[in-house]
């Protein structure tokens, strides 16, 4: 590392170079990358850096500096691409202090600091190391030529961390519906969605049970839905919905099939609308129902959610039997009255 101290005169243009501070290391034993041993030396331009302007006294000097790496001065412009730990404190460390439009690129043989990290016979020793670069010395030379060059940090980088990102479309629906693992209760989750929808169409009520349903199906069945919105429809065979020959009505919500289509019933019961009995939403919303029924039965619970156009799918009898198991209420009111253990009979 060499810094060097440029004065130009406005008047006669008369240009002074010299050599005002140099530093080098010893290469440490354990095997480090050049681009890593660059990295160094480029923190060390820019401590040694803060040290002469703290010393010189001089704040309108201007601070350029010079590297032959283009792998630490794709590190330094670089915004994008994450770092080791190492290279990434120490590239914080330079942007502390320098922009990356001060750091420039220059060719090896050009470079006078080379010269104390490779060594050389006092007969081949260079004026350049005195006096830097020969561009510098140069009257023409300004620092408004220094293009900035945007240098590129290349993929296959040992320094850059190499990200895996696995991505599974179900998982991600199903990771975003665990914000609602929290509510406990239907109407909770049905006034959250009405806020959702509130911000932009004006009467959400209508789209509320339409867009949990989306929701959850998108969720939970989307693979069937990809099937059925094929130009041939054909739904595997191990599909949970095969059985209910699924079809996608026209606001896209999966709807059980069958014959019923000449049904006087309405279309919503005829066809009810597909729902997960996994979904924890689901859950909350057969215990709504079952609140509903006035704490009726098993088979009156399931009816009330088929008239409100829900079928449950994969175990939604159970997912009932299980929501009266746990009613408070309908322990309360089922439970076999608890008797009292009598006491012994006397002697006589
Ligand atoms: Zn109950």
């Amino acid at each position: 590392m060499c810094a060097y101290l440029r004065i130009v005169n406005q008047n006669s243009q008369q240009v002074s170079v010299t050599l005002i501070m140099g530093k080098s290391r010893v290469t440490p034993k354990r095997a480090v990358t050049i681009p890593i041993l660059e990295l160094q030396a480029a923190t060390l331009a820019v401590r040694v850096g803060d040290f002469l302007t703290q010393e010189l006294h001089k704040p309108e000097c201007q601070q350029h500096y010079w590297c032959d790496s283009k792998s630490v001065l794709g590190y330094i412009s670089n915004e994008a691409r994450r770092f080791h730990t190492y290279v990434c404190n120490r590239v914080q460390r330079i942007r502390d202090s320098t922009t990356p439009t001060q750091w420039n690129y220059i060719r090896t043989d050009e470079n006078p600091a080379d010269l104390a990290s490779r060594g050389t016979k006092v007969s081949q020793f260079s004026l350049s190391w005195l006096y830097g670069p020969e561009f510098l010395s140069d009257a023409s030379f300004s620092v408004s030529d220094l293009c900035g060059d945007n240098f590129k940090v290349h993929e296959d980088d040992p320094e850059v961390r190499k990200v895996v990102t696995l991505t599974t479309f179900s998982e991600d629906k199903l990771e975003f519906l665990r914000i609602f693992d929290k509510y406990s209760e239907w109407e909770r989750i049905w006034s959250i969605i009405r806020c959702i929808l509130s911000l932009t169409i004006t009467n959400p009520e209508d789209r509320i049970m339409h867009s949990i349903l989306i929701m959850l199906q998108k969720a939970y069945f989307s693979e069937e839905i990809d099937q059925l919105q094929q130009s041939v429809p054909q739904l595997k065979k191990t599909s949970v919905l095969y059985k209910l020959d699924p079809f996608i009505d026209q606001s896209g919500v999966l709807r059980v099939g069958g014959r019923l289509k000449n049904s006087l019933a309405p279309f919503s019961v005829n066809h009810p609308a597909v729902m997960p009995a996994k979904a924890h939403i689901t859950k909350l919303f057969a215990r709504s129902v079952h609140k509903e029924t006035a704490h009726q039965g098993r088979m009156a619970t399931i009816n009330a959610i088929r008239l409100k156009g829900v079928f449950l799918v994969s175990q939604g009898n159970r997912l009932v039997a299980s929501i009266i198991h746990h009613c408070v209420k309908c322990q309360r009111l089922r439970g076999s009255p608890m008797t009292q253990k009598l006491s012994d009979l006397p002697e006589e």
